[in-house]
């Protein structure tokens, strides 16, 4: 038996686990990014995160690290073209890891990641058409089409978060408007509440933000909709909407057996994956929607570590 590390480079937190082929995890190591002291210093914690869990490895030989990273990364050569939470151009991620630790190293997109770990440890097992969708201060994807991961030419396909679902809608980071993204992230759902909040429409929500509809957060707006408050009901509706219309565009072209849901947003639960699912039933080609099962992903937190150890073991070795 050998052991993986499995990197998740997050723009609020660096994570580390040591863990078996078959994702039992036996050390864990989190740390703080803190973007903001340059790409070296986050650089340095990369490699400190790495060698905390290795260093737990009692005996067990490592086989190699995976590392997954905010995207578009280019696969092949283990490039971070941009990434815009990290501050990160053109970092050589795979080839600073490989000669500071040693080893083999993987690196790719963190959804594509996700959805690797999904198929291999979580909800996704024997599944070979899978999209997986995370959604929260960004919207990410990654999607399995006959057993492989959709890369792309470089590997920055399936992002999901970037399909133009209002050609005319809000602006998106990506210098499109009306990305999915624009209009179903936490920030987006966050933004649509305070608007409406502060336009005098009667909400909990204003007092769970402490009387500022500016403070309103995507986690107010599900638990406000928990609660029984129908604006925010309605506001997390509008988002399952559009996370709908989305979807019903990609199981028609990709014609996949199960979509599953992650990310912080995707714990409001019913409320969210009922509208998705009508959303769905009204429009998608009735043959094709009655096969797809729309489910909240399994892995929670660890969908970003077990992916990286995924990443290792799906393309570490060939
Ligand atoms: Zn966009």
């Amino acid at each position: 038996m050998t052991a993986l590390v499995g990197i998740d480079l997050g723009g609020t937190q660096v994570r580390a686990i040591l863990a078996t082929e078959d994702g039992r995890v036996l050390a864990r190591y989190r740390t703080r990014t803190a973007p903001e002291d340059g790409p070296e210093a986050v650089m340095g914690r990369i490699v400190a995160a790495a060698r905390t869990v290795m260093a737990q490895a009692g005996g067990l030989p490592i086989a190699g690290v995976g590392a997954g990273s905010p995207g578009p990364l280019d696969y092949r050569d283990g490039v971070v073209l941009a990434a815009p939470n990290l501050g990160w151009i053109n970092v050589p991620l795979k080839a600073r890891l490989e000669a500071e630790l040693g080893l083999p190293v993987v690196v790719g997109n963190d959804a594509n990641a996700a959805a690797l770990a999904e198929r291999r440890f979580g909800a996704a097992r024997g599944v070979d058409n899978l999209v997986y969708m995370t959604v929260s201060t960004g919207i990410g994807g990654g999607i399995i089409t006959g057993g492989r991961l959709l890369l792309g030419r470089r590997g920055f396909a399936g992002e999901i978060g970037h399909a133009a679902i209002e050609p005319h809608g809000p602006p998106c980071k990506c210098g499109n408007t009306g990305c999915l993204e624009a209009l179903a992230s936490g920030p987006a759902i966050a933004r649509a509440a305070a608007e409406r909040v502060g336009r005098g429409e009667p909400s909990v929500m204003l007092s769970l933000a402490g009387g500022d509809p500016k403070r309103i957060t995507a986690e107010i707006v599900a638990e406000a909709a928990r609660g029984g408050d129908s604006l925010a009901a309605d506001v997390l509706q509008n988002a399952a909407f559009y996370i709908g219309v989305a979807l019903v565009n990609l199981i028609h072209i990709l014609e996949p057996e199960l979509i599953l849901i992650g990310g912080g947003v995707a714990h409001a639960g019913d409320l969210l994956f009922d509208t998705i699912r009508s959303v769905v039933r009204q429009r998608a080609i009735p043959c094709m929607a009655a096969q797809v099962r729309i489910e909240p992903a399994a892995l929670g937190d660890d969908a970003g570590v077990l992916g990286a150890i995924a990443l290792f073991l799906e393309y570490g070795r060939t």
